[in-house]
């Protein structure tokens, strides 16, 4: 069997394999990233709101919280670099009740107290929407949306353009800790061939299997998914938008919300609920779950404006509500997992990238 040596191999051709890949390579660093699907970004990175979040909700100090804020800005300069299409559209929070202006109100503090200092409490612009419910509102004039297609693509430019090389419909199978490396079994499956990738340095973004790669690595159960699907309908009605209008947010989600996209339609989601499964069908059974959530701060919606789209499932792990970035040493080898990396993953890739590449070139 083939076999090559190679300093950093990255495992997963989402938005956050990507992001360290080209972060890395930019540092003159040789790299490898195989994904095996045939393109880019198929699973969780093209499956989500595409909004750029603004780092409101999240703990203060935790890696969400300061990934997001930071990577926000990185985000906003890459698209402007790039000419990647964006827009920062702004966000209402809605609260609907007395209950829920409570809970309001914590969320502006907790967004003023890490840092997002721009948020605006009943703003008035809000009352051009005359088809909305609500008793108080948190304007976010930060959040926006945008096409994320056009960001993987790019950054897949700026890893070739240093050198960086992509091997897609390529599938890690198993690593082995080997003495002074690990050995990476690699599937071509669109050649039916297996080779071995030798390196002293992994990162392990997998996404939704990323938990898999390194229990069974380090051969402990120490990671368990906590698998959220999130459904998205499309809106056929009449009314416009030109803001994203969420609701008070869950444990999981940040609620069904409303969001535009760059050709202004408008579309729902996400839901949230428990699978073991990584399909993305769309489950009939929850759709009047769905309607009735967004019914609370839009009364006049009709369940037959709403036309189901896509799913995505959110790659949770068990008793963390924050990213992890895993680190182990086997031997004098290191491997660093991505876990957890749910919303606001794609908001927070550039810092990340950052995050990520310097902690690994330490070792
Ligand atoms: C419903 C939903 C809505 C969201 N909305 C937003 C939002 O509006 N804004 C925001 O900032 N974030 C949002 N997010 C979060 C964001 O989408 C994710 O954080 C991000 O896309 C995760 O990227 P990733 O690269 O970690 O995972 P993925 O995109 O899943 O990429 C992992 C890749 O690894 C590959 N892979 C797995 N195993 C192997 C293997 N053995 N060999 C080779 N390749 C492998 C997979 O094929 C996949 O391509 C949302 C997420 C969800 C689920």
């Amino acid at each position: 069997m083939q076999s090559f040596d190679i300093d950093y191999l990255v495992i997963g051709g989402g938005v956050a394999g990507l992001a360290v890949a080209a972060k890395l390579s930019s540092m003159g660093k040789e790299v490898i990233l195989v994904e095996k699907n045939n393109l880019l970004a198929q699973e969780t990175s093209s499956r989500n709101s595409e909004v750029i979040h603004a780092g409101i909700y999240y703990e203060e100090g935790s890696l969400k919280s300061e990934l997001c804020i930071l990577g926000k800005e990185l985000l906003y300069q890459y698209l402007d670099l790039h000419s990647i299409p964006y827009t920062k559209c702004g966000k209402f929070i809605v609260a609907t009740s007395t209950a829920e202006e409570k809970k309001l109100l914590d969320i502006y503090e907790n967004g003023m107290k890490c840092g997002v200092t721009d948020l605006v409490l009943n703003h008035e612009s809000i009352a051009s929407y005359k088809f909305l419910n609500y008793e108080a509102s948190i304007y976010s004039p930060s959040t926006g949306i945008f096409d994320s297609y056009s960001f993987v693509n790019s950054l897949k430019n700026d890893f070739a353009d240093n050198k960086g090389i992509l091997l897609l419909g390529n599938e890690m199978k198993t690593i082995n800790q080997k003495g002074s490396s690990f050995e990476v079994l690699i599937d071509d499956l669109n050649n039916k061939t297996e080779f071995l990738l030798k390196t002293k340095k992994i990162i392990n973004a997998a996404g939704l299997r990323a938990h898999n790669i390194i229990n069974h690595l380090s051969g402990k159960k120490s990671f368990k998914p906590n698998y959220k699907k999130g459904e998205y309908y499309s809106y056929t009605g009449k009314e416009k938008l030109n803001h994203l209008i969420y609701p008070i947010p869950g444990k999981y989600s940040l609620g069904i919300h409303a969001t535009i996209d760059l050709g202004q339609g408008i579309r729902f989601g996400p839901s949230s609920y428990d699978v073991s499964d990584l399909d993305y069908e769309i489950s009939y059974s929850q759709r009047h779950k769905f309607y009735n959530s967004i019914k609370s701060y839009w009364p006049s919606i009709a369940i037959e404006d709403l036309v189901p789209t896509y799913s995505g499932i959110r790659p949770l792990l068990e008793g963390c509500e924050d990213f992890l970035i895993d680190t182990q040493i086997f031997d004098s080898n290191v491997i660093l997992s991505i876990l957890g990396y749910a919303s606001p993953g794609l908001t927070s890739s550039l810092a990340l990238a950052e995050r990520v590449s310097d902690q690994i070139i330490q070792f």
